[in-house]
């Protein structure tokens, strides 16, 4: 269910038109709705059932405080890759104790801060990361808890861009090589097994490379249990897809049969890392026409929301519903929709059929809430758009539109 409608001819999330949030903050702002934010992780929550897992929400596909505060209100653990991250998690009220850490590049400051603020699991990604855990763990006088993140070697079947579990990939130890460093790293006294985690890629719209990654995911489980291993966790990653045009991702119900089916008789608690598919039909970004150019060769809208504000289109080919706020009659033309940024890539949507786009008219790119704002940046020096929440017929800024001289924090003439 979609909690962005027309009511007559006006987009609204839940009881906001969203012409009247454009008005008051300005444009480009990317929006979020709490109801749709609440019923995505209440549907993981119903889905799974008695399981019970540890929904850990990855932080890196939205990390607005309001949103981490609003999923640990919900009971939810956070799924991080930095530093960063964790003090985003603890400033927004999160627990590390229910937060997991992956990544191939963590440094041996930001491991001891996450030993040291009590972290669920380090999801450990090289036998050289798995010593220099073990060296922190040691130093602060600490066994940290560990999971292997393995490399399934399965195709996800998405774009390669983000597919992660393929053999070739920089993430996660070789599949046959995890017993192995299991058992050296019963010797490492910095250290103490806790769970296996595995990861394949993200926007998957299908389920069968889930369920033969999980199938062997979890025969491994099996193994490293009966050869004593003290583990409780099995993590079974993210990256169920959403619906940006006409993908059929599975739903979040087969998704759970899938992952129950694939790891019972583990007995293992399970631990599950969903970003995309719990904002990422949450938020949209609100834009307003600039100026149009119709040449005989291409009609162009020029918005004022650029690459640097929803980089998707132009890193992954991504597509992004485009649709006015106030709908309008009229023939509907071939239109390319790009941004300000002097890149050629900052193509935002790319062909579309739409009433031709008039200046100062406003339009919302859907969908865009996941790895939307948490991957806008200053280039060409233009500030990062607001964020706001809507929760019924209220809204309030949760962070405001950065100034110009924000543009230069840090710097010296
Ligand atoms: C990005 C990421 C996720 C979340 O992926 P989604 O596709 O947004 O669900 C989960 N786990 C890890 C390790 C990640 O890097």
């Amino acid at each position: 269910m979609s909690f962005f409608t027309y009511r007559k001819g006006v987009l609204h999330a839940e009881g906001v038109p969203l012409p009247a949030i454009a008005d008051a903050v300005g444009t480009p702002a990317y929006v979020y709705s709490t109801a749709a934010l609440t019923g995505h992780f209440g549907a993981v929550v119903d889905a799974f059932g008695e399981a019970r897992p540890l929904i850990c929400y990855s932080v890196k596909a939205n990390s607005n405080l309001s949103i981490l505060r609003l999923f640990a209100g919900l009971g939810g653990g956070f799924d991080i890759v930095s530093g960063g991250e964790l003090a985003r998690v603890r400033q927004a009220g999160g627990e590390a104790a229910k937060t997991v850490f992956a990544g191939v590049g963590k440094t041996p400051e930001e491991m001891a801060a996450a030993l040291d603020a009590g972290l669920l699991l380090f999801n450990v990604e090289s036998a050289e990361e798995l010593e220099a855990l073990d060296a922190v763990g040691r130093r602060l006088g600490k066994k940290a808890p560990f999971a292997l993140r393995v490399n399934p070697e399965v195709d996800a079947r998405t774009h390669r861009y983000i597919a992660t579990g393929l053999k070739t990939s920089k993430f996660g130890v070789p599949f046959e090589e995890a017993v192995a460093l299991y058992e050296r790293s019963k010797k490492m006294r910095g250290l103490k097994a806790a769970g296996l985690d595995c990861h394949i890629g993200s926007q998957l719209t299908q389920s069968s490379p889930v369920r033969a990654a999980l199938t062997k995911v979890a025969g491994l489980y099996r193994e490293l249990k009966a050869r004593k291993h003290p583990l409780e966790y099995l993590d079974v990653g993210g990256g169920l897809g959403i619906t940006y045009t006409d993908e059929t991702p599975p739903s979040v119900a087969e998704y759970a049969r899938v992952v129950l089916a694939a790891t019972k008789d583990t007995g293992a608690r399970l631990v599950l890392e969903p970003g995309r598919s719990l904002v990422g039909n949450a938020g949209v970004l609100l834009t307003r026409v600039l100026y149009r150019k119709l040449t005989p060769a291409k009609r162009f809208a020029i918005v004022d929301a650029g690459m640097n504000d929803l980089l998707r289109p132009a890193l992954y080919e991504a597509h992004h519903g485009f649709v006015p706020l106030v709908k309008r009659r009229g023939k509907e033309v071939e239109v390319d929709v790009v941004g300000p940024v002097c890149e050629s890539t900052d193509v935002l949507a790319k062909a579309r059929s739409l009433v031709l786009p008039q200046p100062g008219e406003l339009y919302a790119f859907l969908s865009a809430g996941a790895y939307g704002m948490s991957m806008a940046s200053n280039y060409n020096s233009r500030p990062r758009p607001a964020e706001v929440l809507v929760a019924e017929e209220a809204w309030r800024v949760v962070r405001e539109r950065e100034r110009t001289e924000d543009l230069w924090r840090g710097e010296r003439a």
